[in-house]
């Protein structure tokens, strides 16, 4: 493979993984050679190495097996004029990396495993309202018995922990059912083994492969919504396996007739076994989490101390995502540690200051129109439109007063947003009522009222 090659498998590479992990991850990687079946890529050191190797290894490999048909393999070894320990020499291929388990066995070709990872559990999951049900569905098909839901359809947004449930039934039926053989994929994965197949002409084996599992649980289906040769095999295989009773999860981001690009006949057998949503956290499941994971931080870090009131207000203050509220305590931890102070509010605004900011609730001026108007009980055409008395025009001045606190419109936009009125206009209003919060206790309190409300 040339440079040029290299090259351009970088520009695509760049393009599927975003420019984050891009500059992270795959610029430090240097191609070092093809031998045999092998692509050979250096890297900075052994933990570089390993993640690559786990995270893109499968995609590189299909990269550059598109462009050098000979290769089945990608080989990482820890380049000796970078490396931290010279000569080290280790090689981390794209099997090697020790996957906590291999989840694929069967299949005889490069891309052979889907590693799970080992905090994944039951125990680790913080079961709450939002995600019980989930919870139950997952926990059953782990039971491994026989069949009463066919498929199990998880879905929710990101971070929700559809992930951690079916990396967790996996766990759970390796002990309880060492029998059975289990399979986990990404759609992504599925979609790439396919199209080696096709491309080796090994279709016989994919489908024998496939078709000898158990329990097939694919993540994040929304991936296959518009790969049509792709859909259809996904689609036989899933059949396949219906027919002859075997367990099917499925993943993905939104409910199955909400997939565009998705053939009807897959949607509706989507739906016919037990379709699930996470709903979005809410406080007291925020705060488990928040509680669990920071027991287990304060072992890591002994000395270390919280103070009260803290986790409560990462779980009032952090957004839905259980992603970014792990990705926040963690951050927070090492700050901490390296400091070495005490864990304090103070402490958690500085070092948590973007993810807090970029976590507040955004506010639509239509929002505001419609609480407002709900709270002094006046119809919403009436706020917006031309009529000046005093019981239309005091309950619009106290929207626009909000749309200017709590939104980062400006004047002449408000002042479109309410019936094409002129700035001044809006500034004159927001006038009004800041003299008012202060003479008048009734509209200072109507102002917290609302702004509670608003920011949910
Ligand atoms: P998804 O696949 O829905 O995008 P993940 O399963 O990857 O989300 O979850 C994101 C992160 O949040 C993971 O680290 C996971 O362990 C954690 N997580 C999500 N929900 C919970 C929960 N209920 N209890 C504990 N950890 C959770
Ligand atoms: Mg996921």
């Amino acid at each position: 493979m040339t440079r040029e090659q290299w090259g351009q498998i970088k520009q695509e590479l760049l393009e599927t993984v975003g420019r984050n992990n891009f500059k992270h991850w795959i610029e430090p990687v240097d191609l070092a050679g093809i031998k045999g079946d092998v692509a050979l890529f250096n890297v900075p050191n052994s933990f570089h190495g390993n993640y690559v190797s786990q995270n893109f290894g499968e995609l590189m490999l299909f990269k550059v097996s598109n462009m050098v048909p000979e290769v089945r393999r990608v080989d990482f070894k820890v380049a000796a004029n970078i490396a931290a320990r010279p000569s080290d020499g280790t090689t981390h291929s794209e099997q090697a990396p020790q996957p906590k388990k291999t989840a694929i066995r069967a299949f005889d070709g490069p891309l052979t495993c889907a590693a799970l990872d080992d905090r994944f559990t039951f125990d680790t999951f913080v079961v709450g309202k939002p995600n019980e049900l989930a919870h139950a569905a997952a926990k059953r098909v782990a039971e491994g018995g026989p069949v009463t839901f066919n498929p199990l359809f998880l879905y929710g947004g990101v971070g929700l922990g559809k992930t951690h449930l079916m990396h967790a039934i996996a766990w759970e039926l390796e002990t309880a059912r060492p029998d059975l053989n289990v399979v986990y994929l990404s759609a992504e994965q599925f979609m790439y083994r396919f199209v080696q197949a096709l491309r080796d002409r090994r279709m016989m084996d994919f489908k024998e492969m496939f078709r000898s599992v158990d329990v097939l649980m694919v993540d994040d289906v929304q991936f296959i919504a518009g790969k049509d040769s792709t859909q259809e095999e996904f689609f036989h295989t899933f059949n396949a396996l219906v027919d002859q009773n075997k367990q099917i999860v499925i993943s993905a981001d939104r409910a199955p007739g909400e997939i565009a690009n998705l053939e009807e006949r897959i949607k509706s057998r989507l739906q016919c076994g037990l379709v699930v949503d996470l709903h979005p956290t809410d406080y007291e499941l925020r705060l488990g989490i928040l509680q669990t994971k920071s027991g287990s931080f304060l072992k890591q870090y002994p000395g270390l101390n919280m103070a009260d009131g803290v986790l409560e207000f990462l779980a009032h203050r952090i957004s839905t995502n259980v992603r970014v509220l792990e990705g926040a305590l963690t951050r927070l931890f090492a700050f901490a540690s390296l400091v070495g102070h005490e864990i304090t509010l103070e402490l958690a605004q500085d070092c948590l200051a973007d993810i807090l900011r970029a976590s507040e609730r955004k506010v639509s001026i239509e929002e505001i129109q419609r609480q407002v108007s709900e709270h002094y009980n006046i119809r919403l055409s009436d706020m917006i439109g031309p009529k000046r008395v005093r019981s239309f025009a005091r309950p619009r001045q106290v929207a626009m007063y909000l749309c200017k606190q709590m939104t980062s419109r400006s004047l002449p936009e408000i002042g479109r947003r309410f019936g094409g009125r002129d700035h001044t206009t809006v500034m004159h209003g927001v006038r009004r009522i800041e003299e008012l919060k202060v003479q008048d206790a009734q509209i200072a309190e109507d102002l917290e009222i609302l702004r509670r409300a608003l920011e949910g």
